[in-house]
């Protein structure tokens, strides 16, 4: 049985959970098949095997008291896909829908993306169900400190470095930091994304939406677009990743029109004002719906009034497109509304934020199509640059972090160029950054035998 049809075995298994998983999987599959079959050295070392199952999948119970003295029970992952290349490193997920099928999509992808930043970790993610909306900055610590009283056993600066992602930013990395310390006594870079004044690095908080906007600029050079400078560009979510895309897009003189949540859009054709998305997302922690009361001339757009099977944002003319919430938010309708407003180029902030149907769209329509393994690995870069600062117990300036990433994203790009031109599908961004991602995983799996 090929590795194709094995993969199959997911779709007809109807298994909700591991959808998204088997989504990233074929993805990764059919693009490194000529390799696969050019190269036998990978199928006699059984590397695709190998390299679909994750090395280990550690799942525990999380007991916590609420403000109202109630015990509430969650469930906490870390899954560990591969250490080929160096310890184990992804970042943690808290939010309702994460499962372990979503948490095997998410580690999958970052070993490619880790290997494509050419830095030493490997892939890895966790997180839990637990819903931080809502709740208390007390229920967030009480939280962070239970699901580290498992986690701690399974993660070292040379083992397993976790960082944030939806739902953990700097405030739930500070307390799952405080809580390892209180444990272990120890005082390493365990995690990264942590605060400054206890060994963050300056810049992790930009670095993926930044990154995002330096790999969309030398894609567009590259591929001999005109700058996004004077351009629109229409961007979703409303986190981490959407905010500082935005706030990178302005500071290079382009025009982002757009943020989301998952209650609605925001439509500001003068420019996202992004220290008020700041101050509503980051300190106020409030819906969208507030931006209004500043910026009166700005629409809000809720849910409900989304277009048939679509997303507002993507129904904005726009030149540059940046998914930045979260996984298969960009349809086939999406893609085809932006290829019908005359979208160039569209990058992937968020993890698989389109769906296959899209990616076929927009790669047939010779849309420049930035996927995210290679887009959003600016983050993943910075935290290695925090590991790396933790461990010689140096800090680095914001200016040589900002040229390191800058660097780092350009290096990503022209890697993913030539590969791509290497075998034969030049122009194709997905099949560049899986086969480039793959080999070194590969070779270094196979180095460092069964
Ligand atoms: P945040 O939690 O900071 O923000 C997530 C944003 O996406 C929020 O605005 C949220 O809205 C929105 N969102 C989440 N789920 C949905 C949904 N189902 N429908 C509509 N909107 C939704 O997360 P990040 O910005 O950190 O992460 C965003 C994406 O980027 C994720 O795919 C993540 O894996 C990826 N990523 C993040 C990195 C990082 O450094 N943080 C690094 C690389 C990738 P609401 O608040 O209403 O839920």
């Amino acid at each position: 049985m090929s590795i194709l049809d094995e993969a199959k075995k997911y779709e007809r298994a109807d298994c909700e959970q591991d959808r998204v998983f088997y989504q990233a999987m074929e993805e990764v599959l059919f693009s490194i098949a000529p390799l696969l079959e050019s190269d036998k050295i990978y199928a006699r070392h059984a590397i695709v095997d190998r390299l679909v199952v994750p090395d280990r999948v550690i799942k525990f119970k999380v007991t916590w008291m609420d403000d109202n003295q109630q015990i509430r029970v969650n469930t906490g992952y870390r899954v560990q896909f591969n250490n080929s290349l160096g310890p184990y490193k992804g970042g943690l997920r808290f939010h309702p829908t994460v499962n372990e099928g979503v948490l095997k999509f998410l580690g999958f992808e970052q070993i490619f993306k880790n290997s494509l930043t050419g830095l030493p970790i490997g892939g890895a993610k966790g997180g839990s169900d637990f819903d931080p909306k809502g709740k208390s900055d007390f229920e967030i610590m009480k939280f962070c400190s239970a699901f580290m009283r498992e986690l701690y056993k399974h993660i070292g600066p040379r083992i397993d470095v976790p960082a944030g992602d939806i739902g953990v930013g700097a405030r739930e990395i500070g307390y799952l930091f405080g809580e390892y310390k209180k444990i272990t006594l120890s005082y390493e870079g365990v995690l990264t994304g942590k605060p400054f004044m206890f060994g963050g690095s300056l810049m992790r908080p930009e670095a993926t939406g930044y990154g995002v906007v330096y790999f969309t600029q030398t894609m567009l050079d590259m591929e001999g677009k005109e700058s996004l400078k004077g351009k629109i560009c229409t961007i979703s979510g409303a986190g981490n990743v959407a905010i500082h895309t935005i706030e990178k897009l302005k500071q290079i003189g382009a025009i982002p029109v757009s943020c989301s949540d998952s209650k609605g859009t925001i439509y500001d054709a003068e420019g996202i004002d992004v220290a008020l998305l700041k101050e509503l997302k980051n300190v106020r922690r409030v819906s969208l719906t507030e931006y209004l009361q500043t910026r009166p001339n700005a629409k809000y757009i809720p849910v409900e009034e989304y277009p048939k099977g679509g997303h507002a944002v993507w129904n904005i003319p726009c030149y540059a497109a940046f998914p930045c919430a979260t996984q298969n938010e960009l349809t086939e309708i999406d893609a085809q509304n932006l290829i019908h407003n005359g979208c160039v180029s569209v990058s992937e902030g968020a993890n698989m934020p389109s769906t296959p149907e899209a990616i076929e769209a927009f790669l047939s329509h010779k849309i420049c199509f930035a996927p995210a393994k290679a887009a959003n690995a600016g983050g993943v870069a910075v935290s290695e640059f925090e590991m790396s600062q933790n461990a010689s117990m140096q800090r680095w300036s914001f200016e040589k972090v900002d040229a390191r990433l800058k660097t780092t994203m350009q290096e990503i790009c022209k890697r993913v160029v030539l590969t791509a031109k290497d075998y034969g599908v030049e122009g194709n961004y997905v099949d560049g950054a899986n086969i480039a991602g793959f080999k070194k995983v590969a070779d270094a799996m196979i180095a460092e035998g069964i």
